[in-house]
Parts: C-alpha cells; sequence; structure tokens
C-alpha cells in the first residue's frame, strides 16, 4: 500500500460516503474522478483516461471535465441511470490551512434532476419508493421533484401487481429499503430498467406534517417518509413546492397490465420505442406541455366511472361544436408557459428574471382564457371557467417590479423597474447625474482647452479618463491634468474632479446591482407563498388543455362522441386510430364489432396480413379512449365500461421485437387468466403460435374453453388454427368471424373486411408471394400444398418422395425425371389429413402415426 497524500485522503473518505455514485471533486478549475469512478466515466463520456502521480508505482487512475461544461457530462451519466454527487471546495483556497475543506453540496440523481434540460418537456420524471410491510402489502409512492407532484398507492394483490403498477409510470429512479429481496431488487433493476437507491429511515419528521395531513395508514406515513428523506438527505435545498399527498385508488382505474401497455403501443411503439406510431401522438393536439403531461396520464389511467367520464365529454364536445372558441381558447394557451415546472423551480430558488417575465405573461392570458369559456352556455364550463382563478397580485407585483426584457443574469442588475424601490432610484439617480455632469464635463473642458476632439471614455482597468490627441497636447495647460495611460496616437489624462466623481458613480454603481438582487430575491420569495395557488391553476388549465385537445383530433379525425351502455357492446363501422393516422390516403376500412353476454367470444380466422391484429387492437383502443373522455374513430358507438384489459399479441408479431418465447406468452396469458373478470376485455391474438402445432392448438383451444366457461370475459381470439372454428358447436358463446379476402388471377386480394362464420383456406403462399419471394420458389410451395391438401397433381418439377421416406418438404431436383408419387405415399397422406386430432388421446395419436410409418416403410 502506498501512503497517500492528504487529499487522496480526503477523496477516499467522501468517496465511501458516496459508493453509487460517480464523485466529481472540485480541483481549481476541474472536476475530478479517480479510480474505478475514472475509468468508468472515461468510457461513458468517451474523455481521456489519465494517471495521477505517473512517476508512483501504482499511479492513481484519473479523468477530468472542466467545471464550466459540467452540465453535459452530468446529464450524459443521468441519461444512463447513475447519480453524481457534487463535492465542492468549501472554503476559499486562499485563505485555507492545509487541505481546502470540500463537501457534497448535491447529489443528481435520474429522478431528482430538476434542470430544465435534462427534462422532457412532455413527460414527469418520476422517482418513486417501494415499502413492503409485514401484510403482504406494498405501498407505492411517486414523486415528481419538478412538478411537486406526489401520489400514493397501497398494493395489496402481490408482487405482481407491483410490477404492473411501476411498468405503467415513466419512473427514472426507485428508493428501496436494503431489506427487499434481492431477486425482487434484481426485477426492479433489470426488468424495468430502474436505478435503485436505498433508505432505511422511515421515521417521520415533522417538516412534512402538512404533506401527510390526509394519511390516516401508517404504512403509508412510512412509505412516504422513506422517500421524502431520501430527497431531503440527496437534494439538500428547499421543497417547498410539494404538493400534498394524493392516494390513489387502484380499482377506480382501467387497469392495464404492462403487456397491454407495451403491445397496444399507448405511449410508445414497441419497435422504436418513440412516441411516433403511438396512440398518445395520434391525440395529442395540445398545446402546453403541462397538457401534454396530463394527457400521458389519463391515457396510463383510463377512468372507471362513468360520471367523470361524461363529464369530460360533454367538454369535449361543447369544445368539438364551438371551433371559433376553441381555436382562441388554443391561441391562449401557446403563450402559457409550464407554470408547473415554474412554481417547482421558484421553490427551489433557480428562477431569473426572465421566467417571472415568462409566469407573468402566462398569467395574463387567464382573464381572456376565463372569458372565452364564460362564452359557453353549458354549466360545466361555466364552473370549468370559474376554476380558473386569476392571481392579479402576482401580475401587479410583477408588473410593478420587473423590466420587460430583463438579463439572464440576476447578479448584473437592470432587472428592477424605476419608481418600484426609493432607494434604488437615488442610486439610479446618482449614477445619471454623474454620467450628465461628465458629459458636460467634457463640453467645458473642450471649450476651456479648445480642443475639439478631446473626449472622456471610461474602461475597467483605469475608470473614467481625458483623452487627447499627441498632435494637440501642447493646448493642454500646466499642472491639473495627471497622465495615466500612453496610446500611440493620445494621451489619457485623470484629474482630481473627475476621480471623485468616478468614486461616486462607481458606488452607486455597486449598490444598484446589490440592491436589484436583493429586490428580486424579495420579489421571488412573495411568489412563492402563492405556489400552492399556481399550482391549482396549472392543473386546471391542463385539463382544459387536454379537453381541447381531444376535441381538436376528435374533428379532424372524424371521431364520434361514445354512449355508454350496460349490455351489448357496439360499434359500428369502427377504425383502428394510429394506422389509420398513417395511411394518409383513406384507405382504411372500417369495420363492425359487437359483443354482449349472448356472444361473448369472438374467434377470428382468416389469412395472414389480412387485419386481424388490426381489429383486434382497433377494440382495445376505441375502449380506451372512450373511458379517457375522447370521442371515438368509428361512426357509431355503444362502449360498455370495462374494468380491465388483457393482451396477448401473436408470437409473429414480437418475434420482430426479438423476445419471443413461448414462455413470455405463457406468462402474459395466464396473467390473464387469473386477473380477468366478467368485466374486462381480453385480446389472444395468435395463442400457442410458440410451440409445436398440436401443441399449441390444445392450449389454444383449453384456453378458449376457460374463458368461456369460467371468466366470461368479453374475448376477441385469433388463430391460424382453422380446426378451433369448430368450437361454434359446443361454446355456445363463442361466435365465429373471419376477415375477407379474395382470390382474383392467381392473387390474394385483402378487403379487410370483417365477416360472420369461419375462413376458409390460408393464404399464405400468396402472402409470401406479395413480399417478393422468387417465382419458382412460389410455384414449388403451391405444389407442395396441393400435395399437402391430398388434390396432388403433379407439379412440372420434380417429386422425389421416394417409399421409404415420407418427405413433405421434398428437394428440388436439379433432374428432369417425372416420377410418380407412389401409391402408399398417397393413401398415407389421405389418411393423415383426414385424422381428427382433437377427438384423439395422445396414445391413439402415436398408434396411428405408428400405423402410418408402417404403411411407408414397408
Ligand atoms: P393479421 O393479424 O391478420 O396478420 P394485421 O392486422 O397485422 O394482419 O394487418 C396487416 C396489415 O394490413 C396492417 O399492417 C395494415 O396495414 C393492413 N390492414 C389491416 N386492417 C386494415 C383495414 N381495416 N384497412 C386497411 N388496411 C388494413
Ligand atoms: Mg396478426
Amino acid at each position: 500500500m502506498s501512503k497517500h497524500t492528504p487529499m487522496m485522503v480526503q477523496y477516499l473518505k467522501i468517496k465511501a460516503e458516496h459508493k453509487d455514485a460517480f464523485l466529481f471533486f472540485r480541483l481549481g478549475d476541474f472536476y475530478e474522478m479517480f479510480y474505478e469512478d475514472a475509468i468508468k466515466a472515461s468510457k461513458e463520456l468517451e474523455i481521456t483516461l489519465t494517471k495521477r502521480d505517473p512517476g508512483q508505482k501504482e499511479p492513481i487512475p484519473m479523468c477530468g471535465i472542466p467545471y464550466h461544461a459540467a452540465e453535459n457530462y452530468i446529464k450524459i451519466l443521468i441519461g444512463k441511470g447513475y447519480k453524481v454527487a457534487i463535492c465542492e471546495q468549501v472554503e476559499d483556497p486562499k485563505t485555507a490551512k492545509g487541505v481546502v475543506k470540500r463537501e457534497v453540496i448535491q447529489q443528481i440523481t435520474p429522478g431528482t434532476v430538476m434542470e430544465s434540460n435534462m427534462l422532457s418537456e412532455g413527460e414527469n420524471n418520476y422517482i418513486a419508493s417501494l415499502s413492503h410491510f409485514q401484510d403482504g402489502t406494498y405501498v407505492v409512492v411517486y414523486n415528481d421533484l419538478s412538478t411537486g407532484e406526489n401520489q400514493l398507492a397501497l398494493i395489496k394483490d402481490g408482487w405482481d401487481a407491483v410490477i404492473h403498477e411501476l411498468y405503467n409510470q415513466p419512473i427514472k429512479e426507485i428508493v428501496i429499503s436494503s431489506n427487499l429481496p434481492e431477486d425482487l431488487q434484481n426485477q426492479l433493476s433489470e426488468r424495468l430498467n430502474i436505478t435503485l437507491s436505498y433508505q432505511d429511515e422511515v421515521n417521520f419528521n415533522a417538516e412534512y406534517r402538512d404533506l401527510c395531513e390526509n394519511l390516516n395508514d401508517e404504512r403509508l406515513m412510512k412509505a412516504f417518509s422513506r422517500l421524502l428523506n431520501y430527497i431531503q438527505q440527496t437534494q439538500k435545498r428547499s421543497l417547498d413546492h410539494l404538493k400534498q399527498a394524493e392516494i390513489i385508488q387502484l380499482h377506480h382505474y382501467l387497469s392495464l397490465d404492462m403487456y397491454s401497455k407495451r403491445n397496444l403501443e399507448l405511449s410508445e411503439t414497441i419497435l422504436k420505442k418513440g412516441k411516433h406510431g403511438s396512440l398518445l401522438w395520434v391525440l395529442d393536439k395540445t398545446v402546453t406541455a403541462m397538457g401534454s403531461r396530463m394527457l400521458k396520464k389519463w391515457l396510463e389511467r383510463p377512468l372507471l366511472s362513468k360520471a367523470r367520464i361524461e363529464e369530460r365529454l360533454d367538454i369535449v364536445e361543447e369544445f368539438y361544436q364551438s371551433f371559433m372558441e376553441r381555436d382562441t381558447i388554443r391561441e391562449s394557451l401557446k403563450s402559457v408557459y409550464d407554470l408547473e415546472r415554474l412554481a417547482g423551480r421558484i421553490a427551489f430558488g433557480n428562477v431569473n428574471a426572465r421566467d417571472l417575465i415568462q409566469l407573468k405573461a402566462s398569467l395574463e392570458r387567464i382573464p381572456e382564457l376565463k372569458a372565452t369559456l364564460h362564452q359557453f352556455e353549458q354549466a360545466r364550463m361555466q364552473s370549468l371557467a370559474d376554476e380558473l382563478i386569476f392571481p392579479e397580485h402576482i401580475v401587479t407585483l410583477l408588473n410593478e417590479s420587473l423590466v420587460d426584457e430583463p438579463p439572464i443574469s440576476i447578479k448584473d442588475g437592470s432587472m428592477i423597474k424605476d419608481g418600484y424601490s426609493e432607494q434604488l432610484d437615488t442610486y439610479r439617480d446618482a449614477m445619471r447625474n454623474g454620467k450628465k455632469w461628465i458629459a458636460e464635463l467634457e463640453q467645458k473642458e473642450k471649450q476651456e482647452t479648445n480642443i475639439k476632439s478631446l473626449k472622456i471614455g471610461y474602461n475597467r482597468v483605469f475608470g473614467y479618463y481625458i483623452e487627447v490627441t499627441k498632435a494637440n497636447l501642447h493646448l493642454l495647460p500646466e499642472g491639473r491634468y495627471e497622465r495615466k495611460q500612453t496610446l500611440t496616437t493620445a494621451e489619457r489624462y485623470v484629474t482630481p474632479e473627475l476621480k471623485e466623481k468616478e468614486q461616486l458613480i462607481l458606488e452607486a454603481e455597486e449598490q444598484s446591482v446589490e440592491l436589484e438582487y436583493n429586490l428580486f430575491i424579495e420579489v421571488r420569495e412573495q411568489i412563492k407563498k402563492h405556489i400552492p395557488q399556481l399550482q391549482y391553476l396549472a392543473e386546471v388549465v391542463s385539463n382544459i388543455d387536454v379537453l381541447q385537445a381531444f376535441a381538436t383530433v376528435s374533428e379532424s379525425n372524424n371521431y364520434k362522441r361514445p354512449r355508454f351502455v350496460d349490455n351489448e357492446l357496439c360499434i359500428k363501422n369502427g377504425r383502428h386510430p394510429v394506422i389509420e393516422e398513417v395511411m394518409q390516403d383513406n384507405t382504411f376500412v372500417p369495420n363492425d364489432i359487437s359483443l354482449d353476454q349472448q356472444k361473448s367470444i369472438l374467434l377470428i380466422t382468416g389469412p395472414n396480413m389480412s387485419g386481424k391484429s388490426t381489429y383486434m387492437r382497433q377494440l382495445a383502443l376505441t375502449v380506451i379512449m372512450g373511458q379517457i373522455g375522447c370521442f371515438v374513430p368509428c361512426d357509431e358507438a355503444d362502449l360498455i365500461l370495462f374494468d380491465q384489459i388483457f393482451t396477448r399479441i401473436g408470437a409473429a408479431d414480437d418475434l420482430v421485437a426479438g423476445q419471443s418465447t413461448f414462455m413470455v406468452e405463457m406468462l402474459e396469458a395466464n396473467h390473464a387468466i387469473a386477473n380477468a373478470t366478467d368485466k374486462s376485455l381480453i385480446l389472444l391474438d395468435e395463442i400457442g403460435r410458440g410451440t409445436s402445432t398440436y401443441d399449441g392448438m390444445a392450449l389454444a383451444q383449453a384456453i378458449v374453453e376457460y374463458i368461456h366457461n369460467n371468466i366470461k370475459a368479453k374475448t376477441l381470439f385469433s388463430t391460424h388454427y382453422h380446426e378451433l372454428t369448430a368450437l361454434e358447436n359446443s361454446l355456445p358463446n363463442l361466435k365465429n368471424i373471419h376477415v375477407r379476402a379474395e382470390e382474383h388471377e392467381g392473387n390474394v386480394v385483402f378487403l379487410h373486411q370483417i365477416k360472420d362464420g369461419a375462413a376458409d383456406e390460408s393464404y399464405g403462399i400468396h402472402v409470401a408471394k406479395l413480399a417478393d419471394l422468387p417465382g419458382a420458389l412460389i410455384e414449388r410451395a403451391s405444389t407442395i400444398l396441393q400435395q399437402l391438401e391430398g388434390n396432388d397433381k403433379p407439379s412440372p418439377t420434380t417429386e422425389k418422395i421416394e417409399a421409404g421416406q415420407l418427405s413433405f418438404f421434398v428437394e428440388e431436383s436439379k433432374s428432369a425425371k417425372k416420377e410418380k408419387i407412389p401409391v402408399a405415399g398417397e393413401k398415407v397422406m389421405k389418411e393423415l389429413k383426414d385424422l381428427n386430432l382433437f377427438e384423439m388421446t395422445p396414445l391413439e395419436a402415436m398408434n396411428a402415426l405408428y400405423k402410418l410409418q408402417k404403411q411407408v416403410t414397408k
């Protein structure tokens, strides 16, 4: 072990307290990192790894970044889910004895960033905490530090429900107890990809009393305290903007498990993980960032209460019908800044005068917004208008105190208006008078010396000076002028009275800048007192924004207001909101759907690519749109309220996403079966694909039967197992439907129309043709298909099916010898085709197979 320098000893001590973060250790103009931190950071940030004390036997790996560029590097690390601890010099190096004192002044973590360039505008940035209790319950707490919101959910249905709930939210970081079992911790970090942080102290801190007032359950208090303690310990700044905890009753919302949320691409697509192509992308006609975040929240928790849905729909309908007023509202909203996050930053103390001017500009829109809403006659619109409370006192304060275009810095003055502070006005008078006096002095000097080019200037080093060109020097009287600086063409002088005036001006300037800073802080503190009012206003504005967005998208995409009924779901000419948006040319084919108690399961058959998956998702998306209070894509809709939606989307589809395993498929199916009720909607798309044919078919059938007999959930079930269409005979509540396709001159034409009854043929080969596989290959496949179907006509190419080898997938031979399929083969194929597998036990199947094999090997 080599002996460390005192500074390294200090480093190691601080690092030991911040093991899970990159320690940015301030050294002069740099933040340095050492050892493991340096090695990892040099990779992640692509910066050079160097060594400290390179002469030593064991030099220390090191890398550094200039302090003024730190923000960008921090952003990269946070974006990758890491934490950063900022360690500053907390005493002046010039006066320090020994090693300069250093302390971690802030920890920046993925869930606690506040800097607006590290946050995405339209999305919340949640930090969560998870607590588990002896009685088997879990409590999840969400906090968005940038907006101040706090939400709590008590989960009684076990760990699986926790995962599904957490998956639903954009969580960047989760605070847990170090006692949480390791495998559960791994699931959080690996399955959900959330940064873990630990906080074991859950004792209630009296400082939070106001935030917790409404929590009457000790578990909730503890869980909330875990999160608040963590935030307090890492942030070390004012958290005055945090809102009172809101308890989320999960059973008040339509529940979507993580699979459904992913499969239905509500807010991001599976493939590209982006908003483009998701339902959110279609619906997001909000104007403000707050509205965009609110919409995302509504999508994450569709409603179950008919009354609340109708309330939203009523307002959407009003907006829908009043284009002019809606347009006026959209215009007003355009100048409304992110009030919610602004309130957070006011509390944190990191706003400048420009931010407050933006606040003012936003607030000034409120009266006109209110007036527009008051123009509607409906009572709901009137009360919406009444909820908008114009904070006149804040606007007045800002109007009186701040100039219209203040600088970015709050330390250079020029922010405060004349007339706001008497003291400031005196300083400013002194400055202005001083400057006027100097202008007069210039005139006077010119006249007295008769030097026309004489001028008075100012620079930072010498202050005010009188400048005389060399050619005119002889005109200057002796004695009064003191030389300060010599230029090539001129000399600069000062006089005692100029020095004296300069002193006065500079003092006034300095004092006024300091005073302006203090006045600004005062204004900010004044506004801070009204943060709850601003937050409430932000919420009402966000609501208005989302509702006008619904009206806007409903009008432009021709959506209709749904009715909510008790029994029979019935949609006329329904459409898929995203696909129709992507297909610009109005070519989407609308389809009807109806589901009721008598026919609660629809079994959908039809060729590949005909539109089965689209039809199923279309229903789920329509249901969700209806339950968030938006109009829906169709001509007419009677919807029923669903309590949960479950989806299992076919292996073919998630093969693309690179995650198809039969196990995943079964997990998702099981999740649906275990949790669905007769009020749920289940979409099972080509289940059983991930395993061998009979296995898969048997499971698919058993699942349909189980849902039919035990769960009675409304179910759409698509399948490529044609045999399953026979179930219509044995299951009274099941109905066959199919997607129509027509064959036209040897090509398949997809009509994308849903019809009653089962589909007849498989059009797989035609799809291959559409995909441009080589002509010879397509022809060969058609031949094989014909053979499989038993009506074998010899193809122009050669089959080499020999008596000893029952091969369906015959190699193509280059020789042109024509050969009839041996008689045994024909017979075997016919027998094989006629087997009714559904009525055979595995043993019977083995026997039949044995018999067939005998026939071809004899
Ligand atoms: P399947 O599940 O039957 O294989 P999909 O639902 O995946 O078929 O649909 C395949 C493609 O057909 C979709 O990507 C879409 O472009 C198109 N399609 C599906 N339904 C319709 C429709 N109703 N109108 C127009 N195009 C459709
Ligand atoms: Mg499909």
